[in-house]
């Protein structure tokens, strides 16, 4: 399935498309007051949700245009059924080449086309269960969403769940060899912004690396408000009191990835993703696939492609790569620095807006 696409897909602005983000279900065992505050909530027909041989026929037309990494999310992605299935099915797939060791790592697809990297966001509930088997199965890395290590601050956040659970899957994903574990905390003002230095020695303890996350004003956050935005510089500011002088590492940027990267002076790293103050639109290469085939080109875009319908008409795989190609090739979008020029800045969209269509919610993008 994977061949080699050139002349490289660029959009508009001259942005490759070289991520996708595959939102393998828009269901989730919480109820994050950031992403999902409503007491009720719509949800995609089951039989609209792709099965994991059209995500993985779809994921293979991106990979031959360019795309290297996949990032499985949701709403939950580990309430999906089998998640480990569709893990090896990506895996055995698009990512042919494999070093004589067997290992799926990036580095050793590095040298080959297709897909080098494949990862998962999940907010660690059900993680202590499946990390063995998505191992196992070819994930390459994890990335956990933990916002508070209070055990009151955490159930008022997200209404169900516990965090002594999402630490049980930080520890099982270690254990179950995972290597450069990521953390991702939004840091709201009021709620959680006095636990930055705690959420650092978290992670040094717990061998993953802290990324703090702006309060984004993305659909679904209707509570959303610029005053519980806290900054990156505020973020630093804090973090230096404590800690110490930071140095920042941009290494990551030249990939493209929306994380800036610091260091302490005792070697500690952590990122800032600055989505709502500073946004990365320029360098953005990333693509969204809701769960029932909607390709979006921006995690602010009001609307999107339909893949599923093609796909399930039978469209063929050189169809499918010309519907996506003239999209991307016409790409303008860079949502948040066009949020960041509003001068009254509220919620993206109104409830009633995401009653009528699920998919601007961002539990059904993915994040
Ligand atoms: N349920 C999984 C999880 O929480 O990790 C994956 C999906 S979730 C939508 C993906 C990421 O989006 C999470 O790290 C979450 O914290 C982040 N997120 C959701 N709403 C946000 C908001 N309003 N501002 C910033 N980040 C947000
Ligand atoms: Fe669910 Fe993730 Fe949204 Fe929280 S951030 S409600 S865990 S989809
Ligand atoms: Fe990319 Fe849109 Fe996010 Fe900007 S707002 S970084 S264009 S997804």
């Amino acid at each position: 399935m994977t061949h080699n696409a050139s002349p490289i897909l660029l959009d508009t602005f001259g942005r490759p498309l070289r991520s996708l983000r595959l939102s393998v279900t828009d269901r989730c065992n919480l109820r994050c007051q950031y992403c999902m505050p409503e007491e009720e909530y719509r949800w995609i027909e089951r039989s609209e949700i792709l099965t994991f041989e059209e995500l993985t026929t779809l994921a293979g037309v991106f990979i031959s245009l360019g795309v290297e990494k996949l990032r499985l999310t949701g709403g939950e992605p580990l309430l999906r059924r089998d998640l480990p299935r569709l893990v090896a099915l990506l895996n055995t797939s698009l990512r042919p080449q494999r070093s004589a060791n067997g290992n799926h790592g990036a580095s050793a697809a590095a040298s080959s086309s297709g897909l080098r990297d494949l990862a998962l966001t999940t907010n660690g509930l059900l993680l202590a269960a499946q990390a063995r088997d998505l191992r196992q199965a070819g994930l390459d890395r994890v990335t956990i969403s933990l916002d508070t290590l209070h055990p009151d601050r955490f159930r008022a956040l997200a209404r169900y769940g516990a965090v002594q659970d999402v630490l049980a899957g930080i520890g099982a994903a270690r254990d179950a060899g995972f290597d450069g574990l990521k953390i991702n905390s939004v840091v709201i003002r009021g709620f959680n912004d006095d636990e930055l230095a705690d959420m650092i020695d978290f992670g040094r303890s717990a061998g993953a690396e802290v990324r703090f996350i702006e309060y984004m004003d993305v659909g679904g956050a209707t509570h959303w408000s610029a005053s519980q935005v806290v900054s990156r510089a505020e973020v630093l500011d804090r973090l230096r009191e404590r800690f110490g002088p930071i140095e920042p590492l941009n290494l990551e940027t030249q990939g493209a990835a929306p994380a800036d990267r610091f260091r302490f002076a005792d070697g500690t790293t952590f990122g800032i993703i600055s989505s709502t103050t500073a946004p990365f639109c320029a360098l953005c290469d990333r693509a969204r696939l809701t769960p029932d085939g909607l390709f979006l080109l921006c995690l602010y875009a009001h609307n999107g492609l339909d893949l599923k319908h093609p796909l399930r008409a039978g469209a063929s795989t050189d169809e499918l790569r010309s519907l996506i190609t003239e999209r991307w090739r016409a790409r303008r979008d860079r949502g948040a620095e066009e949020r960041k020029t509003l001068r009254a800045r509220g919620p993206l969209f109104q409830i009633e807006d995401l009653r009528r269509d699920v998919h601007l919610e961002m539990h059904t993008r993915g994040g």
